[in-house]
């Protein structure tokens, strides 16, 4: 399972297929993207392999955007197919989420998500994040990066996630416990992926963040690093890589 992110001033589309593509090796059943064109969310996403994903978002996606999320699942809770792929959308259609890993506790999220009128068409564990990051959101009235911390310190289990919110389509919120994730830092642009190879062609320097910690990877900005746990600042380390 793997999981690529780009937000900057290239087509996402080829960073994500290409990236996902590196991390084949990994091990998956389905594949997935969402792309944002400036205005919406564009999603594709299927059973298979990632060629057979590239196949899909060919016909489905014919704008071209500059932000973008995808996924290779090895499936947890819900069978292999196309519903249950990444990315997953929240009830408002605002949010998509890529996760690697467990919800251990989604069953009791999910009934107290339903009692609130949430609706979920998908058997993952990872909807469930999604609408938790949505509901937290809504209920206090607070930036997305808050609402991921929040939520994520209700979540008993294992992830590796990113958020992108289309109301506020200049960042995607990263975090990870358990599951790794790398964040590649180039010129006005950011990449995002389980490990570095689908980035390596373009910046070589990266920071890999610990388990517990979250960034907000925001266009034009310092990258910001926390704590999930106690929202304290992390000095990020850069890495060289060697390519
Ligand atoms: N638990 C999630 C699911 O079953 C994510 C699995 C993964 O790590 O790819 O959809």
């Amino acid at each position: 399972c793997g999981i690529v992110g780009y937000i900057g001033h290239r087509e996402a589309y080829p960073i994500v297929i290409k990236g996902l593509k590196r991390l084949e090796y990994r091990g998956y059943d389905s594949a997935g993207l969402v792309l944002y064109d400036g205005k919406d969310l564009k999603l594709s996403k299927t059973k298979g392999k990632v060629s057979d994903l590239e196949a899909k978002a060919e016909k489905e996606i014919t704008q071209n955007g500059s932000i973008g999320i995808g996924h290779t699942r090895w499936a947890t809770h819900g069978v292999p197919n196309d519903v249950n792929s990444h990315p997953h959308l929240s009830n408002s259609g605002n949010l998509a989420i890529v996760h690697n890993g467990i919800i251990e506790n989604y069953e009791p999220l999910k009934k107290e998500l339903i009692n609130r009128g949430y609706v979920f068409h998908s058997d993952t564990d990872t909807e469930v994040l999604v609408n938790l990051i949505e509901e937290v959101q809504k209920k206090e009235n607070i930036k997305l990066g808050k609402a991921v911390q929040i939520a994520l310190n209700q979540v008993v289990g294992a992830y590796a996630i990113c958020v992108f919110d289309k109301q506020k389509p200049d960042e995607i919120i990263v975090a990870r416990l358990g599951s790794p994730l790398a964040i590649g830092i180039g010129e006005n642009e950011f990449f995002i992926a389980s490990d570095a190879s689908p980035f390596i062609e373009y910046t070589s320097n990266a920071i890999y963040l610990e388990d517990e910690e979250m960034a907000i990877v925001r266009m034009h900005k310092d990258l910001k690093i926390r704590k999930i746990k106690d929202d304290s600042l992390v000095d990020p380390y850069i890495q060289e890589l060697q390519m």
